[in-house]
C-alpha cells in the first residue's frame, strides 16, 4: 500500500467506522454476538503467501470480525461498565498510530512528553483534584497517563512497598517509634536479616537489589481493600508479593451502599499490628465495580494518613462524574490520598485506553523504577520528566492526544450533559423498578448503575433469570453478588440509549421473567 492507496483506504475505513455508529441502532446488530466459541477458527483461510487485495479484506470484516463483535455502544447493551468513545478520540487515535512515535523519554517524543504533562493538569482543574497533583506544581506532585486502572494499582503497590521498605531501613526515627511495640520486633528480625551495606547502592552485579525492593523486609507487609475492591487489587499484591487483607464492607448512611468503615480499618491495623505485621496501604474504590458503593475518603484518609499507610483510590468508573459538580461528594477527601487513578476510557468518552493517574509525592517513585542503561539516557533528564519511571512498560503511546481532541472538540458541557445523562436514564429504570412489585433495588442508584433482583426469589432464580436474559439477546447485562446475594447490574453504557431503550430493556426483562420463571 502505497500513500496514495492509504489515502483511498483510510477514507474508506473511516466511512467503514462511521457507518457502523450511524447503523447501530437501526440496523441488524445485536448487543451480543452470535457466534460460540472457535466460529473464527472455521473461517480463517491458510497464513496468506502473497498480498491480497485491500477490496477483498474489507469484504472479510463484516462475516469474521463485525460478526463476531461485541457491540458495546449498542442502545441496549447494560453490561459491565461503559466503555467511552467519541469521534474526536478515534481521530486521536488515527493520528497517535499515524506518527508512531514511542515516547518513553522526553527526548523521545517531547510532544507527548509535555501534552501528556499538561493535558492532566487541565484534568486537575475540571475534575477539581488537589492542586498539589499538577504536574506544573512547585511541589513533587505529577499525573501521568496508564494504559488501565489495573496498571495503576500495581504501579502503586511498588510505589507504597517501596516507600515503606525505605523508611524503615533508612529513617530510623521510624524504628525509634514503634520499638517497644510487637512491629518493633518485626522490624528487628527483617533488619538483622537484612547485608549491612544495603543501603549503598549494591555493585555486585549478581545481587543488583537495591535496598527500597529489599524482600527481607517487605515479608511481614499487609494491605488492605475493602471486599468490595475490584479483583485487580488482588491480583496486583498477588504480583507484588504482598499479603492482602479484604476487610468486611458495610452499608453506609449516605449512599445506602458497601463501603469500608473507620472502624473496622483502625481495628484491622490494630489487630495486625498484634500480631506483628506490618500495614503499609490501603487500596480503597470510589465506585465499587458491583454496586458503585464508595468507601468515604474523608472518613478513611485521616487514619491512613495518621498510620503512615499509603492511599491509594481506584475511582476506575466514578472518576470521570467529577467533571460535574454535583457528584463532587465523591472527591471529599481527597487531600488525604497518596495516590489516585480513574479510567477515562471508562466514561469520559475518550475509548481505551487511556487511565489517568496521579501522586501527592512522585519524587521517589523516579528512583524506585529507574534502570539507566546509556541508550536511553539524554542531555534533558535532569530536568525533564521521563515517564518510563512511573510504569512497568518502556514504551508509551500517544495517549493524551484523546483528551486534547475530546476536551477541545466536545467540550467540558457536552461531557457532563453526557454524565448526567447515564445518572439521569439509571434513574429512569430504578423507578420502574421501584414501582414494578416483582423486583426491588438491591441498594439505591448510584451514578450510571442500577442494581436489582426479584423480590421474594432466591439466588437461583435471579441466577436463572440473569441467563435467561443474555441467552435471548436482546438486552445485555451481567450479575453480581454481595455477601452472598446475587443480583442483577444494569449500566447505562452507550452514548445512544434513550428513555425508550429503558423502557424497553424493562419489558424484555418483565417478559422473560413470565416466560422462564414464573411458568415454573
Ligand atoms: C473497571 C474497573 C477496574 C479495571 O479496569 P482496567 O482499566 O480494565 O484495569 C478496576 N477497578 C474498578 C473499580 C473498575 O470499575
Amino acid at each position: 500500500m502505497d500513500s496514495q492507496e492509504f489515502r483511498q483506504a483510510g477514507k474508506r475505513m473511516v466511512d467503514y467506522v462511521a457507518d457502523y455508529w450511524d447503523e447501530l441502532r437501526t440496523g441488524q446488530r445485536r448487543p451480543l454476538p452470535p457466534v460460540k466459541p472457535g466460529y473464527l477458527n472455521e473461517l480463517m483461510p491458510e497464513a496468506p503467501t502473497k498480498p491480497d487485495g485491500w477490496d477483498r479484506i474489507f469484504q472479510d470484516l463484516e462475516p469474521m470480525i463485525m460478526n463476531g463483535n461485541t457491540n458495546w455502544h449498542h442502545p441496549h447493551f447494560f453490561a459491565y461498565f461503559p466503555t467511552a468513545c467519541s469521534y474526536p478520540a478515534i481521530a486521536a487515535d488515527i493520528l497517535s498510530g499515524g506518527i508512531s512515535a514511542v515516547g518513553f523519554t522526553w527526548k523521545s517524543c517531547p510532544s507527548m512528553t509535555e501534552l501528556e504533562m499538561s493535558t492532566l493538569d487541565w484534568l486537575v482543574d475540571l475534575l477539581g483534584l488537589p492542586q498539589h497533583f499538577k504536574n506544573a506544581a512547585e511541589g513533587p506532585g505529577c499525573g501521568i497517563i496508564q494504559s488501565t486502572a489495573s496498571d495503576a494499582t500495581l504501579i502503586a503497590i511498588f510505589a507504597a512497598r517501596a516507600t515503606a521498605v525505605e523508611k524503615i531501613k533508612v529513617f530510623p526515627s521510624f524504628f525509634e517509634r514503634v520499638a517497644s511495640s510487637k512491629v518493633g520486633e518485626t522490624i528487628k528480625t527483617l533488619l538483622s536479616k537484612v547485608r549491612q551495606n544495603t543501603v549503598e547502592e549494591e555493585t555486585n552485579e549478581c545481587a543488583a537489589l537495591p535496598y527500597y525492593h529489599d524482600p527481607t523486609v517487605f515479608e511481614k507487609f499487609v494491605a488492605y481493600c475493602s471486599d468490595q475492591a475490584h479483583s485487580s487489587v488482588e491480583k496486583g499484591a498477588m504480583l507484588a508479593g504482598i499479603r492482602l487483607r479484604k476487610l468486611t464492607s458495610s452499608l453506609d448512611e449516605q449512599l445506602g451502599n458497601y463501603a469500608l468503615t473507620k472502624e473496622t480499618l483502625e481495628k484491622a491495623i490494630k489487630e495486625d499490628r498484634a500480631k506483628g505485621l506490618i500495614p503499609f496501604m490501603l487500596i480503597a474504590t470510589v465506585g465499587t465495580t458491583s454496586t458503585c458503593g464508595v468507601d468515604h475518603l474523608e472518613e478513611i484518609g485521616p487514619v491512613c494518613n495518621k498510620e503512615g499507610i499509603w492511599l491509594h483510590v481506584d475511582a476506575a468508573y466514578a472518576g470521570s462524574f467529577l467533571i460535574c459538580p454535583e457528584f463532587h461528594y465523591l472527591a471529599k477527601g481527597m487531600e488525604f490520598v497518596d495516590s489516585y487513578n480513574f479510567n477515562a476510557h471508562k466514561c469520559l468518552m475518550m475509548n481505551f485506553d487511556c487511565s489517568p493517574m496521579w501522586f501527592k509525592n512522585g519524587a521517589h517513585i523516579v528512583k524506585y523504577f529507574n534502570v539507566d542503561p546509556l541508550y536511553l539516557k539524554h542531555e534533558h533528564q535532569a530536568t525533564a520528566s521521563d515517564y518510563r519511571h512511573f510504569q512497568v512498560a518502556l514504551g508509551r503511546r500517544f495517549r493524551s492526544l484523546k483528551i486534547w481532541f475530546v476536551l477541545r472538540s466536545l467540550g467540558v458541557a457536552r461531557l457532563q450533559e453526557y454524565l448526567r445523562g447515564l445518572d439521569k436514564l439509571a434513574g429512569v429504570f430504578a423507578e420502574l423498578i421501584q414501582k414494578d412489585e416483582d423486583f426491588e433495588l438491591f441498594v439505591p442508584k448510584h451514578l450510571g448503575l442500577v442494581c436489582f433482583r426479584m423480590k421474594d426469589k432466591n439466588n437461583e432464580e435471579n441466577e436463572k433469570l440473569c441467563n435467561a436474559l443474555n441467552d435471548d439477546g436482546r438486552i445485555h447485562l451481567v450479575p453480581s453478588k454481595v455477601h452472598g446475594s446475587y443480583f442483577l447490574r444494569l449500566s447505562i453504557c452507550s452514548q445512544f440509549t434513550k428513555e425508550e431503550d429503558i423502557h424497553f430493556a424493562h419489558k424484555v426483562i418483565k417478559e422473560i421473567k413470565e416466560k422462564e420463571i414464573d411458568s415454573l
